[in-house]
């Protein structure tokens, strides 16, 4: 089997000036996943490793340095999936955890559960050894206020606002992270990690935990998306590139579908990265950036800002 992983760092615009910081990010990060695959791992242990290293990078919108909620703190949502019996875990609303990924890890393997959330997975990850860790950085603090100061205004006045603010501004989204891998024994795994988008209200969701919608593996598809999760949600975007490969599409042009889909659906400002079984990576987004790198078989990491 052809052994293969790509990584995102989210859709959006990226900030000026910071293209280098996020294509070598990710390059670091999918190395980390490729020795792991190389030397006969899992594509779990791969998917995850490349997560972790994201999320430990402030510059990513995930772990340390994720975007603070309209209230000013993180609400972390993160998930994994195997293909090897459609083995998921997921945390929502998690606060004060370095690795959401690996929390989501542990609901997987330890719990007879798929989900956890808010007070409940905070206390399910301090049971399982994570300590008390604060993701906010003082970069993502000032940013906070500085778009609050200015967004308070539009805010009380009508909600829908609040919509059309982060449409014209997509920079406030961006910077969530994922990976797909297929590993040496064919099996596939997704990783996303996310802080969600800047100013949510406290409490919200997006896309990144639910299984078919923000991350997914089947036997077929692994793949993780990216950008303003209602969308992703409205879709179940992963999901049906998988049903489409299941019929018989190529995945690039799965992929395709469902991103064009999107596109007529919402005008959606999404990407989607996603891994085959024959070890085939796709990226493809409707946003301006979507930094991601990525390797297939003996083939060099490629590390790069647009599809
Ligand atoms: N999809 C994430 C969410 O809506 C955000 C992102 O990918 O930028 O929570």
């Amino acid at each position: 089997m052809t052994i293969a992983l790509i990584a995102h760092g989210g859709a959006g615009r990226w900030r000026p000036g910071s293209d280098d910081d996020a294509t070598e990010g990710l390059r670091a990060a999918v190395e980390a996943g490729r020795a792991i695959l190389a030397g006969g791992g899992r594509a779990l242990d791969a998917v995850c490793a490349t997560v972790v290293m994201l999320e430990d990078n402030p510059i990513f919108n995930a772990g340390t340095g994720a975007v603070l909620n309209f209230d000013g703190f993180c609400e972390l949502d993160a998930c994994v999936m195997e293909s090897r019996e459609a083995r998921v875990g997921a945390v929502c609303g998690l606060q004060r955890v370095r690795n959401p990924v690996l929390v989501a890890r542990k609901v997987m393997e330890e719990t007879d559960h798929v989900m956890l959330t808010g007070d409940g997975a905070q206390r399910f990850a301090r049971v399982m050894g994570f300590p008390d860790h604060d993701p906010v950085t003082p970069e993502r603090r000032a940013d906070w206020f500085d778009k609050r100061n200015r967004i308070d205004d539009v805010l009380g006045e009508h909600a829908l606002k609040m919509r059309r603010f982060l449409k014209d501004h997509p920079e406030y989204a961006g910077g969530t992270v994922g990976a797909a891998a297929v590993d040496g024994q064919g099996v596939l795994a997704a990783a996303t990690s996310t802080g969600g988008v800047t100013l949510k209200m406290v409490g919200r969701v997006g896309d990144s935990p639910f299984p078919g919608a923000g991350n997914y593996a089947s036997p077929h598809v692994a793949a993780s998306a990216t950008g303003t999760g209602e969308f992703v949600l409205r879709s179940l975007a992963t999901r049906a590139i998988s049903e489409r490969v299941e019929q018989g599409a190529s995945l690039a042009d799965a992929v395709a579908a469902v991103l064009g889909r999107m596109g007529e659906d919402f005008d959606a400002d999404v990407g989607l990265i996603a891994v085959g079984r024959l070890g085939t990576p796709v990226a493809l987004h409707r946003t301006k950036d979507m930094p991601h790198a990525f390797f297939s078989g003996a083939g060099a990491v490629v590390s790069r800002m647009r599809a």
